[in-house]
């Protein structure tokens, strides 16, 4: 009833510290929220009202597979009745943690070898680093630790990867980044300086921007470059044409692991099994989380290359067992979630799905808008796709933040039903539908988004 409602949304505000939030207008009830989600199914999730809502966003970029699925569920109970937990330290191990361990290493580009698994993108990412300086102290290059990342990236909020994350709201307030890490160019062709520049070009030249940052920082201080194949929560920003291809050659060049961030493109989002795949990218090590389990439990993965791999096991004799190590990593409800969540993936051909209905939501995004005043990009790759507003689109000048373009449309779409994001950087509206979106339902977003705009332009 409402005022069994009204008592559960002031206990929110009395007694819940919410990320990402605007503390003290949410305490005080002045945001609006909170917005008490109760249940969903396929890619309609309801709230506390009654109201309905088009996830345009899966969630976090998370819920692949969509809302509503027992049959994940079902396997989460059956293992939670089984066996609901027990570590994985010094050599104990469980069925569903090596069947999925198997499983990935399958499913994952060529030369990968091993898993560790955490319960976050953000921890795996901090294990990524721990990874990178553990293969450099056992070869005894122990000046080698720098790692670059990109600006505008984002890799997770610790104290270590929120400073890889290269968005200065995740910065400003914290004192971070940390020393060991630098940012280099966002590939953004839309923004480059010089509007003369190929595609091609442009990519060459934020790979030769990365090279002399290496020979500034000198080679032997530089331990791993980290990216994102698309990168995501910094404006959804696919790579300009041979980007990767020409970052991995200088990469190669002074002896610098790739970590591929696949935190949001694993599992299907981009219409391949994984961003590397897409864009030719060969990485040494690999970040999982969201779509492995499509978010019904949660839980991420660490994918080490062969190369990586080598150097990690030998260097045992010299450094000891590896002194890393959560509670929960491979919790056997996660790992059990995963499996589930990658049997409806590949019955379904949710990844050749993704790029189909992918294709489908970004040519009718473009059609929709391609009259607006204020629309700069429309881009995407797969089931991904951003809307950048400009206040003068052809001279690709942006509005300035106080108008809070991109909020105001955010807003102007839930009002018509449909979720989007409004991206943290920037005026962009982010999609990124669970991978069971219906034509229909792209369609609905195309339109929501047309009327959005119209109606705050
Ligand atoms: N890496 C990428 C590319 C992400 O998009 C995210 C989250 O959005 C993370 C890492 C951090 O993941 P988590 O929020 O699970 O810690």
């Amino acid at each position: 009833d409402s005022a069994g409602l009204a008592e559960l949304e002031a206990a929110d505000r009395a007694y819940v510290l919410h990320p990402s939030t605007q503390l003290k207008a949410h305490a005080q009830g002045l945001s609006g929220g909170p917005q008490i989600i109760t249940g969903g199914q396929g890619a309609t999730i309801r709230d506390a009202h009654g109201n309905e809502y088009l996830d345009g966003f899966a969630g976090l970029y998370c819920v692949n597979i969509g809302y509503g699925r027992t049959e994940v569920a079902e396997a989460i109970a059956r293992q939670a009745h089984e066996l609901a937990y027990y570590h994985s330290y010094a050599g104990y191990s469980n069925e569903p943690l090596i069947e999925l361990s198997e499983r990935l290493i399958r499913m994952a580009p060529a030369g990968m070898s091993r898993v560790y698994y955490g319960l976050s993108g953000s921890d795996a990412n901090e294990t990524q680093i721990k990874l990178v300086w553990y293969y450099n102290n056992i070869l005894g290059r122990t000046t080698k630790k720098k790692i670059i990342s990109r600006h505008r990236a984002y890799h997770g909020s610790g104290v270590m990867t929120g400073s890889l994350t290269g968005l200065p709201v995740f910065h400003q307030a914290f004192d971070l980044p940390m020393p060991q890490i630098r940012h280099t160019l966002t590939p953004h062709y839309y923004r480059r300086e010089d509007a003369g520049m190929s595609e091609r070009e442009f990519s060459q030249y934020c790979a030769d921007e990365l090279e002399r940052m290496i020979l500034e920082e000198g080679p032997d201080t530089v331990a791993a470059f980290i990216g994102e194949p698309v990168l995501g929560t910094g404006g959804i920003i696919p790579p300009p044409e041979g980007y990767w291809e020409a970052i991995q050659a200088v990469l190669r060049r002074y002896d610098i692991l790739l970590i591929a961030d696949e935190v949001i493109t694993g599992f299907g989002r981009l219409g391949t099994t994984f961003g590397s795949e897409k864009y030719g990218i060969e990485p040494d090590l690999m970040t999982l989380a969201k779509g492995l389990t499509s978010a019904y439990a949660p839980l991420s993965a660490v994918m080490v290359g062969e190369r990586v791999w080598r150097v990690l096991e030998e260097g045992a004799d010299r450094l000891g067992a590896l002194g890393h190590g959560w509670t929960y990593s491979g919790h056997p409800l996660g790992t059990a979630a995963a499996l589930a969540n990658l049997d409806i993936i590949e019955r379904e051909g949710l990844v050749e799905r993704a790029r189909t209905t992918g294709d489908y939501l970004l040519a009718g995004l473009r059609e929709a808008l391609a009259d607006s005043p204020i629309v700069g990009e429309v881009r995407g790759a797969g089931m991904l796709a951003a809307v950048e507003f400009a206040r003068d689109p052809a001279a690709r000048l942006p509005f300035a933040p106080k108008h809070k373009v991109g909020v105001r449309i955010y807003e102007a779409c839930r009002a018509r039903g449909v979720l989007a994001r409004a991206m943290p950087h920037g005026d962009i509206l982010g999609f990124a539908p669970p991978l069971v979106l219906t034509r229909a339902e792209a369609d609905r977003i195309a339109e929501t988004a047309r009327e959005a705009v119209a109606a705050v332009a």
